[in-house]
């Protein structure tokens, strides 16, 4: 499989050029960046052959099976929907788009073009995320009542351009606070009915731009959840810990990119560590997106999932704008 990255990002740096080159019969073939310079850093640091600043070359590259867009947020929508007319698979980075129709409309153009997208929330990539979602589905603390995920840290200073200074497609809601309504859904195997929230601003990001929420959320069933985010807390640990009748789950340090995250259960026999086997998060990404162009199987998140994630992030951002509660319609 022929790759290109659409994108001289940071996280394919870190993680994808390594995640491609993992899967079978895998190469990247070349490197779009907007910057001559940008991209011919970029390729020779990565050792990807060639680099362009012109996407059309990349589109009628008959090698390139696959996209990774991984550009700043806003370039998502028109970079996927070219990619798809000219027949290529697209792994699109989060937030999938920053409006729900440029979302509908990439989900619909890669269906008429007769290829995959995939959306990469990495989480649900998580092998301690996936006991537990294994867990939970087996009712092991009985009936749910309530849920708390902690994924608050301190934004590296790498990171703070455009996540905090960018009134469009930065601020920690489109950033952060999707992955944890992903997470979130992919471990309950459901939507918010009804979001209200919070958030800061100012301590690192401005222009408004929000560098810390609390979320509170309803779920099917009645089940109440809470998310404390945050670009501006050193020394937090992340983790998710879901309250059930019949007793508690907790996961520890699993809200990062790393292959990282214990997971514990209290019940009337006391508390007990459930082992868990843990994998690169994107290379298991990277596997199932693979197998899904090879005709088996799905991306560890599709398009839709990226929608229903980015409906519920932008009715949370709804909620805090306009302090009201906001009910969530997936499209
Ligand atoms: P970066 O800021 O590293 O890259 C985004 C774009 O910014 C690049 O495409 C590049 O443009 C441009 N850029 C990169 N370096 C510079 C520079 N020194 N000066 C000016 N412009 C520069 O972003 P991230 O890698 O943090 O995020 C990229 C995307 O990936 C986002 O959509 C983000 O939400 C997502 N993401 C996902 C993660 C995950 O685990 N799923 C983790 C981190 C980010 P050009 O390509 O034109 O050179």
């Amino acid at each position: 499989m022929g790759w290109a990255l659409i994108g001289a990002s940071n996280v394919a740096r870190q993680w994808i050029v390594d995640a491609i080159r993992a899967q079978a019969d895998s190469s990247i073939v070349t490197v779009l960046s907007s910057s001559e310079e940008r991209g011919a850093k970029f390729a020779a640091e990565t050792g990807i052959p060639a680099h362009t600043t012109d996407i059309d070359t990349i589109l009628a590259d008959d090698r390139v099976d696959a996209v990774y867009i991984s550009t700043a947020n806003e370039f998502h929508c028109n970079q996927t929907l070219a990619a798809a007319r000219a027949g290529k698979n697209v792994l699109c980075e989060k937030p999938v788009a920053l409006t729900i129709p440029n979302a509908r409309e990439m989900i619909a153009t890669c269906h008429t073009a007769g290829v995959i997208l995939g959306v990469n929330h990495h989480l649900r990539c998580n092998a301690m995320h996936q006991k537990l979602r294994q867990l939970l589905a087996e009712g092991v603390i009985g009936s749910l009542n309530a849920v708390r995920v902690f994924h608050a840290n301190f934004l590296p200073r790498l990171l703070q351009g455009w996540r905090i200074n960018d009134t469009q497609g930065g601020g920690l809601i489109l950033d952060s606070t999707i992955h944890d309504i992903d997470t979130l859904r992919f471990l309950m195997g459901c939507n918010p009915t009804h979001v209200m929230a919070m958030t800061q601003s100012g301590r690192l990001a401005h222009d408004g731009v929000e560098d810390g929420i609390m979320v509170v959320m309803r779920f099917p069933g009645d089940v109440l959840v809470q998310i404390h985010g945050s670009y501006t807390v050193p020394f937090s640990e992340g983790g998710v810990e879901f309250y059930g009748s019949e007793g508690v789950l907790v996961g520890r340090d699993c809200m990062s990119q790393r292959a990282a995250g214990r997971l514990f259960m209290r019940n009337a026999e006391g508390e007990k560590e459930i082992p868990v086997h843990h994998h690169n998060l994107y290379h298991y990404a990277l596997a199932a997106f693979s197998n899904a162009v090879r005709g088996a199987g799905q991306p560890a998140a599709t398009g839709e999932d990226g929608l229903a994630a980015l409906t519920i992030a932008l009715a949370i951002r709804d909620a805090a704008r306009t302090g009201r509660q906001i009910k969530v319609e997936i499209p």
